[in-house]
């Protein structure tokens, strides 16, 4: 079922305007009216890269009116095999820059605003608010997070993309006709688990094959006609070339859009997110326990030593009953080692379980090799075991 249009037309099209878009005009389900509406649309693209490149030209070409690019990287000779928005000229040049130049270039008569900046808790309200619509085309977890959560706080919605060797992902996440990106990733993988295109490759041209899907959905919605990708994701495998829809559903438990939230304001995303070693990843092997286990320990009296490894800060917000504080960074440097005890297995938690699981990497190469850490920190257990308890 077609959504309403997002956006109101514009009062009129100029004669230039008629000849530029006439090929879209004499589309029936566009025709001036759905013109009108592009003029008048507000859209931002998170990042200038592989999935913003061909995004941004093609929303340009079409003829939305105001368009936003938000960057804070420069062109890299690397990029140029399928950033197809920057070119030899821009090496060196901010990128938000650089894709104004291009777009200015396709289409003169958008509006480009330029937010040469990292996307950011500070500033990620505060832009969004200026666009009818977000389309994604970030490359990690922290910012896809903080973009959903910014668009579900505003009640915006976004167009998803996501792209790595041959496969690619797309989807409109809006909370208030669907499902969000935490219905669908409720967790960012264990850091270290997905390795990025950086690390991975990504074939060229599969940007262009999911760009031109975000801008297709980005326009459905603009202008109000077609079926929007809302609940339901495109998987596409670029080495069989086949596209299948999957439907995804709303998740009344979702921590952000579900019936009781618990995520009711944008969080700390590097700490949600992690990015630990590649030591800190192999150390939590087998020797991992949940918020619930360590609760089962404590019930049935077992004998072992609990370290919170947080900031003392944080440590006065909400602690676990019985943790002692030895922040990560005195166990990391060997410092507070010999504050451990030998005859007692050692438990270590933080907030989240990322900094636990790297001190867990420095503990165990110092010989206690029973050590384990809690997934996912203070917080599990307070939304696990303790429900009384604050988390921040
Ligand atoms: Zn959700």
């Amino acid at each position: 079922m077609p959504l309403p249009p997002l956006v109101e037309p514009a009062a009129e099209l100029t004669v230039d305007e008629v000849r530029r878009y006439s090929r879209h005009l004499i589309i029936p389900d566009v025709g001036v009216e759905g013109q009108k509406r592009l003029k008048n649309s507000k859209v931002l693209c998170v990042g200038a890269g592989g999935l913003g490149s061909p995004a941004l030209m093609y929303l340009a070409a079409a003829g939305v009116g105001t368009l936003g690019v938000v960057d804070f990287d420069v062109v890299d000779e690397s990029n140029l095999q399928r950033q197809i928005i920057h070119g030899v000229s821009d090496l060196g040049r901010p990128k938000a820059e650089s894709a104004a130049a291009s777009i200015r270039e396709i289409n003169p008569l958008v509006h480009v605003v330029i937010h040469n900046e990292a996307l950011s808790n500070d500033n990620v309200m505060q832009i969004f608010e200026q666009y009818d619509l977000i389309v994604d085309g970030t490359d990690n977890f922290a910012t896809r997070y903080l973009v959903n959560d910014a668009a579900v706080l505003l009640g915006k919605p976004y167009v998803w993309g996501s792209i790595y060797r041959f496969d690619g992902q797309a989807s409109v996440f809006w909370a208030e006709h669907g499902p969000c990106y935490r219905c669908l990733y409720p967790e960012p993988p264990p850091p270290g688990m997905v390795p990025s295109c950086a690390e991975g490759g990504v074939l060229g041209v599969l940007c262009a094959s999911i760009g031109s899907i975000q801008v297709n959905e980005a326009i459905k919605l603009l202008a109000g006609f077609g079926e929007p990708l809302v609940g339901r994701l495109m998987v596409y495998d670029a080495l069989e070339m086949s596209y299948r829809g999957i439907k995804v559903r709303k998740d009344p438990n979702c921590a952000i859009c579900g019936t009781h939230p618990t995520v009711t304001e944008l969080i700390d995303y590097d700490d949600f997110c992690g990015g630990i070693t590649d030591e800190a990843a192999d150390a939590v092997q087998g020797s991992t326990i949940t918020a619930p286990e360590l609760k089962e320990w404590m019930d049935a009296g077992k004998d072992f030593h609990l370290v919170d490894v947080r900031e003392p800060a944080e440590y006065e917000i909400v602690k676990i009953p019985g943790s002692v504080l030895i922040p990560k960074g005195d166990i990391v440097s060997g410092e507070a080692l010999s504050r451990l005890p030998q005859d007692k297995q050692i438990v270590l938690h933080c907030k989240s379980g990322v900094r636990s699981a790297e001190a867990l990497a420095a503990v165990k190469a110092a010989g206690f090799s029973d050590a384990v850490h809690v997934q996912g920190g203070v917080v599990a257990w307070a939304k696990q075991v303790d429900t009384s308890l604050p988390t921040y």
